[in-house]
Parts: C-alpha cells; sequence; structure tokens
C-alpha cells in the first residue's frame, strides 16, 4: 500500500513537471516574435531556403529588414530581393557544395559551419574609415554588407568582399575546435602588431616581405593562420605564385607558416587545400552559366 502511495505520489509530481516545462514554454514565447512571424509572409525563397539551407545544414540564411539586428552604430539598408537570391545561390554553389565535395559529405557544414548567414543590402564603416566587408559573431554568424552594390558576376570582386570573408570566419570555428600548433606563432612571433595592422602596412606589397599573406594577418597569430587559408583557396595558382613573388625576402617565413597551415587541414579537417582550391576555383569559372535569378 505504502508503495502504491509513492508511486502515485511519483506519478502526480511527473504530471505537476510537465506542466510547469509546457507553461515556461509557452510563456518562452515573447508576443514580438509571435506578431513577427504571423505578419510575415513565407514566400517562394523563403521555402528555398528551408529546403537548401535549414534542411541540409541547419543554416539559417536572413535577408529581410525585420532581421537586421547589426550593429546599430551603422545606418543599415536591407539587401534586396534579387541580390538576396542571388548571393544565397552564390554561397551554397561557391562555398557549401564545395566543403561537400571535398569532405564528401554535408555533415561536415552542418556540424561546423556558422548557423546564420546575414545580409545587410548598405556597407558599414569602421570608425578610421575602413569598410567593413563581414562580420563573425561567436562563430555563430556570418553577416555580410554592401550586397546591394555587388555585381554577381565579378569573381575578384566576390572574393573580394564576401567569400575571402567567408573562408576566413569558417577557418577560425576550424581552429577553435581543433587547435593548431603551437609553432606557427614562433614563426613571426615578434612582428604581429595588433590593432595598428592597417597602419603598419597598406597592402600586401608591403605586409608580404615581411612575412605577411596580408596587411591584417599581421594583427595577430589566430588572423594570420586563417588569411592564409582564405586567401589560399580563392587564389588561382598563378595569383598565388606572383604573391610568393612579391614577398621576396619574407618568402621564407609565409611558406613556413603556409605549410604548417596546410598540414594543419590535412591532418587534422582530412582536407587537402589544394584540393579545396581546385573545386572553388572549378565552380567560379562556372558561375557564368547559372541562372542566379531562378530559385
Ligand atoms: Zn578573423
Amino acid at each position: 500500500m505504502k508503495t502504491m502511495i509513492r508511486n502515485i505520489t511519483n506519478i502526480l509530481f511527473v504530471a505537476l513537471m510537465f506542466a510547469l516545462i509546457s507553461a515556461c514554454g509557452e510563456d518562452g514565447l515573447n508576443a514580438d516574435s509571435v506578431i513577427k512571424e504571423s505578419q510575415r509572409e513565407e514566400n517562394d525563397f523563403d521555402r528555398w531556403i528551408i529546403q537548401k539551407y535549414v534542411t541540409p545544414y541547419n543554416i539559417d540564411f536572413k535577408y529581410r529588414m525585420e532581421d537586421i539586428e547589426s550593429d546599430r552604430d551603422y545606418n543599415l539598408v536591407p539587401a534586396n530581393y534579387t541580390k538576396s537570391v542571388q548571393m544565397a545561390k552564390l554561397v551554397d554553389f561557391l562555398c557549401l557544395q564545395v566543403y561537400d565535395e571535398v569532405t564528401g559529405s554535408k555533415e561536415f557544414i552542418r556540424s561546423y559551419f556558422p548557423k546564420m548567414i546575414h545580409l545587410v543590402g548598405s556597407p558599414a564603416y569602421r570608425n578610421n574609415n575602413t569598410m567593413v566587408l563581414g562580420t563573425a559573431e561567436g562563430g555563430l554568424k556570418i553577416t555580410l554588407y554592401n550586397v546591394n552594390a555587388v555585381k554577381v558576376t565579378d569573381v575578384e570582386e566576390l572574393n573580394r568582399f564576401y567569400f575571402k570573408t567567408i573562408h576566413h570566419e569558417f577557418a577560425h570555428i576550424l581552429h577553435q575546435t581543433i587547435p593548431y600548433t603551437t609553432d606557427f606563432k614562433e614563426i613571426t612571433g615578434s612582428s604581429y602588431v595588433k590593432d595598428s595592422w592597417n597602419t603598419t602596412y597598406s597592402s600586401e606589397n608591403e605586409s608580404l616581405p615581411k612575412g605577411f599573406i596580408s596587411p591584417y594577418a599581421s594583427s595577430a597569430p589566430d588572423e594570420d593562420f586563417v588569411e592564409l587559408i582564405s586567401i589560399y583557396v580563392t587564389s588561382s595558382p598563378e595569383v598565388w605564385a606572383e604573391k610568393m613573388k612579391k614577398a621576396g625576402e619574407g618568402l621564407g617565413l609565409v611558406t613556413a607558416k603556409f605549410e604548417i597551415v596546410y598540414n594543419y587541414m590535412l591532418n587534422s579537417w582530412n582536407i587537402d587545400l589544394n584540393k579545396l582550391r581546385e573545386l572553388v576555383l572549378r565552380n567560379e569559372s562556372k558561375i557564368g552559366n547559372l541562372d542566379l535569378d531562378k530559385l
């Protein structure tokens, strides 16, 4: 009898807990988000995003005005619909599909890629007047600016504005997940200049002879590491060779660091950067054949 009473008490307790949990769940939905969801009419692009981004990769692709949740110091304009569709197709084709192909499944992107891509129509500027191309917050979200101005058929511009940034931010997530060896930091250990990277080096012509693939690479070892990845995979072998020529006396430093980067990607992630670059360049060469407006 005692056991039965205890069992009934346990059941009641569990039932009460369920009631409390579901009540909390309902409280958790605040009125704002409910109103926004019901006012938003799902269009063909939203359905395409679910099919191409949300379901396979668990990535949200945000492009609407109401999604603007960036730094309020900037005066921002929403991305227009046509450009948003084009960018969504380009990110899928030039980035997600390429990593899928080199790793052999969608699992790699699904596990490690930032969970949100956020488009903004207008550019944003820092206090020192340099343009912000993209930002990443804690590896969760990538924001791409100036989308309304992008020439979608200009591969060089796409790389400079967006894809270099995307590979850069993604590579941060990778080294934060599996650290690279400390010998990387020793190669140009005393030459990192922190925030004064853009006053120390005005272009790669100045940074390369000091062993940095870009001015920004000179800010810190982690930035150096991911700049080597993002610039390598978005440069043709000819463009890369040109940079190595510019390096001159810094060539030994750049190649020593790149060797560590290359081996890290191969050994930690089973990604051959030469293969990744080959696939990036192959898809870049095909964007002229894509119908970027058709969902
Ligand atoms: Zn960075």
